[in-house]
Order: structure tokens, then C-alpha cells, then sequence
């Protein structure tokens, strides 16, 4: 693990075998580390914010060592997708874009690291009264398995332009590439204890990082009840908290729309990176005069969405993280049979030697399925799509917003005023009109309702590691007059 600058060993001596979930195979051996290694680590943190340079550091020279991180993710971009495709799964071609984003995102919070302003105010008294912007201290980031590297990028990034000193914890499953990115942050000069990564589990540690008093702000993606823990965790200090949570997203189709848009849109959204996406489009809502035509047009498609270990050419969905994490989504595709949902196809592992070891799972389609239904109202987080077809506009919106999350959704038409009155009537953070998926570090990312506290990426992002002060200088000497 990585803390005070220094790579060091778990207290304990325990160790975790980080396994390939396409093979089935080990292919590292971590650092186990428990409350103590936490804490020690949150203690380097905490020292290197109230006494190391940090925080009083330029902001340009901050600025210049986040220029010099996204070079140095550059410099070993094949070997960082490599290894995120062997640690989670996901196809090269995906983990290829998620580290060129990693090295995005640490570009844009660079560039704005100097441009965090103050502002001065006109009162009324003789007063200079002005306001400044600090950073908040101490951060506990913690983040989950299926865009490791880039989760990460969306938690140091903005922290660190802002002045804090973070850390970080990659989920269990997937810690590898977060290390690699550690050894490039040490490389390009950042001060000790300014970046620290520790790998372990949630309970335990993770708890201790939510909770420990030293701590001043815990940023947290994961599913939500693991984000309600975060905020009992964190209220004993109040801490600032930025939760980034789970999704169960309407992708809403118009009779009206570009029917093979739709279609490839549908399929994306609901099977890139293995449906393992908060923001996936797990809910199609499909206008009844298109839907059988739609849902055929799918199954047509679905061959040639071809399964295979992340590293061979062509693949486009990978294994899922774990074995316990296909268990799960095999539990959800029991419970959408039983509930009576129509299984069009998948369902069941593949067959043949190539998917003999890794934990491999057919996209799924479920059709017919009702909005009370689990399988239409509970994250799965796999490859798992629930076709309900609706009557009209208002109906569509009343079933999209018939959740508890409020994280993205789509909507497919031609009509410019009807992808207005939709995008307007879905309460959710993240709106996508005739396509599905692009996320850009320029725009906030978050959700509404039970998906989440606040807002990542863009000018929100950088505000959410900010603390606001107000200065007020009495510039009439004379006393105030109260005796
Ligand atoms: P979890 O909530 O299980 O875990 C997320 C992180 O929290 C992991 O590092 C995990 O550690 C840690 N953790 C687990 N329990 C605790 C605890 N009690 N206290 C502190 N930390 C804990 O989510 P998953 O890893 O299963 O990720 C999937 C979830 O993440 C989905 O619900 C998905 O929607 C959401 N997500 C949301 C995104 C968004 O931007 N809104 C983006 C990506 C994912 P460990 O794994 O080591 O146990």
C-alpha cells in the first residue's frame, strides 16, 4: 500500500490473491489492510494537510503535478487498460477509453486548480469584505470495482487540485490499477502523505474511513446501502460527504424515433461494460406500437454481441467482477422468471471451453415485464435488460420516475419539443437525447433522489472539495462604540 510516500505492508501481514474474473486465475497478490493500516494512513493525510506544503503550495505548481500525472497515465496506457481489463473484465476497448478519460480528467482539474477564486462583496459597514475558497482537509475516497482506475480519477483529481490530501480506496476486487496510478503519482514529485492508497475491504476498513474523526470529508461511489452506511459512518464529525450511488435507468423509446438508433442504443446502454454501470440503461420503455418490432430487432442483434475474455480482439462484453457477483445476478434472473417476465434470451452461462473458468453470463433480456416487478425496480448490475412496453407520453414519464433512484435516462424520438417536455419531466441527474452513455469531465455527474448527495466532475466536482470562507477587515480604526 501506498501511504506517507512510502510503499509499505499491512500491520497484520495479511495478504488478498486479486484474481482475473475471465480466467478464473490469480494474477497478483495484495496488501490486506485493516483499521490500523487505515488509520496510519489517514494520519500521514491528516499531517501532510495541517503541516506539510501542500495545502500552501501555489496553485500552479499544484496544477503543474496534475499536468504531469496525466502524462505519466499516457506514458503507460497500455499497460494500465491491460491490466484493468485482466483485474475487473471489461473488454481492452473499453478499458482503453476509461484510462484515456483518467488522464482527461486529471488534465481538466489541472487546468483548473489556478483558477479557484475568491470574490469580493460591497456591505455596508466600512469593511473590506471578501470571500475565499480553501480546501476542506483531509478526504476519505472510496470506490467501487467497475471503472476502477477512472473512479479514482474522479475522486484525486479535483481533491487534489483543490488542496486537499486524500485517501483512497479501490474496492477490494479491483486494486491494481489504483497502485500503478499511486507509483505514477509518487514519480512526478507529489509531497508525502499528500496521496495514499490503501487496499482492503469495506468492512472494517472502509468503515474506519468513513467514521474516523481525523477525516474531514468522505467521498463515496458504491451501491446505496453500503452509502447509507457511509452517512451514519460520517455523521459522528459531520463530515462533508459526496455520495455517487446506484441507478435503475428508464431508456425511453418513441414510436417516432430512428428505429436502428434506438435499437443499438438500447443494446449499448443496457450491455456495455457487462450492464456492471450505475447509469446503465436497465429499463427500456418502449411505446407499444414499436415494441415487438423492437424487441425482435434486438434479438437479432444480440449474436454478434460477442463474449469473451476482456483481451481478445473483438470481445464485447467480458466476464462479470466476481463469482459471488454472478450469483447475484443469476438470484435476479430466478426472480424475473417467478414474477413472470418473459425471458427472450440469455439467462444462462455460455457454454464451450472458453467460458469454462471466468464468470461469464449471457446479455438478458427480460419482455413484458410489469413496473412492480423486481427485476424492474432493483439494481442488478449486470447484463440484465427489462423491456416494459407503455401507451403514451405520460405514461412513459410516470413509469420512469417510479423509482427510488433518479441517476440518468434516455429518451429516443425526432420530435425536438417532446425530447423537451421528457428530459424536463424525468427527475434525474443525468439526461441523454438519442443516444446513450457519453459522460465528458466538463459536465456534472450525479443523481437525484436515492442515487446520490451531490455532484462529481466539471465546476461542481471541484466545489464539492471546497470550503467557503468570508473575511471581513474593518477599515475605520476608531473603536466600535459599544460602551
Ligand atoms: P459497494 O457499495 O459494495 O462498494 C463500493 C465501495 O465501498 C468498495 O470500495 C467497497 O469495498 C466499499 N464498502 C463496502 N462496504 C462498506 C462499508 N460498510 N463502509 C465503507 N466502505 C464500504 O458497491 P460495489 O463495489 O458493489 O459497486 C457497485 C455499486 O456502485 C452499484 O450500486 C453502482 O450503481 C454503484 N456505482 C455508482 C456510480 C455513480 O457514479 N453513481 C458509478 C459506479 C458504480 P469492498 O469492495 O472492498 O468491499
Amino acid at each position: 500500500m501506498y501511504i506517507g510516500g512510502e510503499w509499505v505492508k499491512a500491520k497484520s501481514g495479511s495478504t488478498r490473491d486479486i484474481m482475473d474474473p475471465g480466467s478464473g486465475e490469480k494474477i497478483a497478490m495484495v496488501q490486506e489492510c485493516d483499521r490500523s493500516d487505515v488509520i496510519h494512513a489517514i494520519e500521514a493525510a491528516r499531517e501532510a494537510f495541517d503541516h506539510g506544503p501542500w495545502r500552501k503550495m501555489a496553485a500552479l505548481d499544484r496544477s503543474k503535478l496534475l499536468f504531469k500525472v496525466a502524462e505519466g497515465i499516457r506514458a503507460q496506457a497500455s499497460l494500465l487498460a491491460e491490466l484493468e481489463t485482466k483485474n475487473c473484465g471489461k473488454p481492452l476497448a473499453e478499458a482503453e477509453f476509461d484510462i484515456a478519460d483518467t488522464a482527461n480528467c486529471f488534465e481538466f482539474y489541472a487546468g483548473l486548480a489556478p483558477k479557484i477564486h475568491g470574490e469580493t462583496m460591497q456591505v455596508p459597514a466600512n469593511m473590506m469584505s471578501y470571500v475565499v475558497r480553501e480546501p476542506i482537509g483531509v478526504c476519505s475516497q472510496i470506490i467501487p470495482w467497475n471503472f476502477p482506475v477512472m473512479m479514482a480519477a474522479w475522486k484525486l483529481a479535483p481533491a487534489l487540485a483543490a488542496g486537499n490530501t486524500c485517501v483512497l480506496k479501490p474496492s477490494e476486487l479491483t486494486p491494481i490499477t489504483a497502485l500503478v496510478l499511486a507509483q505514477i503519482i509518487h514519480d512526478v514529485g507529489f509531497p508525502a502523505g499528500v496521496v495514499n492508497v490503501v487496499t482492503g475491504p469495506g468492512v472494517g476498513a472502509g468503515e474506519e474511513m468513513a467514521s474516523n474523526p481525523k477525516v474531514d470529508k468522505v467521498a463515496f461511489t458504491g451501491g446505496t446501502v453500503t452509502g447509507r452506511k457511509i452517512m451514519v459512518g460520517a455523521s459522528g464529525n459531520l463530515k462533508k460527504i459526496s455520495l455517487e450511488l446506484g441507478g435503475k435507468n428508464p431508456n425511453i423509446v418513441f414510436a417516432d424515433a430512428d428505429f436502428e438508433a434506438a435499437v443499438d442504443g438500447a443494446l449499448f446502454g443496457a450491455f456495455a461494460n457487462q450492464g456492471e454501470v450505475c447509469s446503465a440503461g436497465s429499463r427500456l420503455l418502449v411505446e407499444k406500437s414499436v415494441h415487438r418490432k423492437l424487441v425482435q430487432a434486438m434479438l437479432q442483434k444480440i449474436p454478434k454481441i460477442k463474449l469473451g475474455h476482456g483481451l481478445e480482439a473483438g470481445v464485447k462484453m467480458g466476464p462479470l467482477v466476481s463469482k459471488a457477483h454472478r450469483e447475484k445476478v443469476e438470484e435476479y434472473i430466478r426472480i424475473g422468471q417467478t414474477e413472470g417476465a418473459k425471458l427472450v434470451c440469455g439467462g444462462k452461462r455460455p457454454e464451450g471451453s472458453a467460458f469454462a473458468k471466468g464468470w461469464y453470463l449471457e446479455p438478458t433480456i427480460f419482455d413484458d415485464v410489469k413496473p412492480n416487478m423486481r427485476i424492474a425496480r432493483e439494481e442488478i448490475f449486470g447484463p440484465v435488460l427489462s423491456v416494459i412496453p407503455f401507451e403514451n407520453e405520460e405514461e412513459a414519464i410516470q413509469i420512469a420516475n417510479d423509482t427510488e433512484y433518479g441517476l440518468a435516462a434516455a429518451v429516443w424520438t425526432r420530435d425536438i419539443n417532446r425530447a423537451m417536455r421528457v428530459t424536463s419531466a424525468v427527475r434525474a441527474g443525468i439526461l441523454w437525447v438519442n443516444h446513450y452513455h457519453p459522460t465528458f469531465n466538463e459536465l456534472p455527474w450525479g443523481g437525484y433522489k436515492q442515487s446520490g448527495i451531490g455532484r462529481e466532475l466539471g465546476l461542481y466536482g471541484i466545489e464539492a472539495y471546497l470550503e467557503t470562507k468570508q473575511v471581513n477587515i474593518n477599515l475605520d480604526e476608531a473603536p466600535i462604540g459599544w460602551y
